[in-house]
């Protein structure tokens, strides 16, 4: 079996791939390593081989990991659903949020962020592909909530996630989210920078794209057990 340590510097030489492929500086290009379903055993040793930045979906299992880690200083991002109940916590624990899509989760990140912290940086998910299930702000609904969100004075609103339906070649999906942040930029302001797309599936075309954030979970810890 491959060590951590081994698909981490080829996961990074792909990546270094594919951004000379598209004419881009790889260090415009952040790695945050989704770490849902591993143990802090698995985080360890990708943060000696050099990860800084991690991500979780699932709040409990997060918090657990994000204490017993303190130690190493990591950045943390939530890539979960939010329930409006978690606001809380999650302002607290992490550093950057993905996955904001309505006024009313905004505001209570804002309220709850510990002054001491600093801002939060947020990201709004988008329905990239209008799927009637799909979290995310459709696109056209996208500049208004962008307006709202920089009045608001504990967060620092980045720019945009999403996750494309994986039914359709994602390349196209990728296309239309960068489209959707350059014409939402009048509405942002300044640290409007940020772009979160691609998986292990599909980093590459993300980088094609335009992704300054690209979420890696697979191709760095192996395939996560899904009986859990
Ligand atoms: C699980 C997950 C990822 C990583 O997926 P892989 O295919 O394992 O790279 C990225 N983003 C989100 C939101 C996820 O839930």
């Amino acid at each position: 079996m491959q060590s951590t340590e081994n698909r981490i510097s080829s996961l990074q030489a792909r990546i270094q791939r594919a951004a000379a492929d598209a004419g881009r500086n790889a260090d415009d290009i952040r790695l945050v390593a989704i770490s849902k379903r591993k143990p802090e055993a698995a985080i360890r040793a990708a943060a000696a081989a050099g990860l800084r930045e991690f991500g979780e979906n699932y709040l409990q299992e997060a918090a657990v990991k994000i204490a017993a880690l303190a130690d190493l200083d990591l950045t943390w991002h939530f890539v979960g659903a939010i329930q409006s109940n978690k606001t809380t916590e999650i302002a607290r624990l992490f550093q950057w949020v993905h996955t904001v899509d309505r006024e009313k989760i905004a505001r209570r990140l804002s309220s709850s962020r510990p002054e001491a912290a600093g801002p939060l940086d947020i990201l709004i998910q988008v329905n990239i592909d209008d799927e009637p299930q799909k979290a995310g702000v459709a696109t056209s609904g996208l500049a208004e909530l962008a307006a709202r969100i920089i009045e608001l004075p504990n967060l620092r609103l980045r720019g945009v996630m999403a996750i494309p339906k994986p039914s359709a070649p994602p390349r196209e999906a990728f296309r239309r989210l960068r489209n959707a942040f350059e014409e939402a930029r009048p509405a942002a302001a300044s640290n409007w920078d940020t772009i979160s797309m691609g998986m292990t599936g599909d980093f590459e075309d993300a980088i094609a794209e335009g992704a300054t954030i690209v979420r890696v979970g697979t191709a760095i810890f192996g395939p996560r057990d899904l009986s859990q």
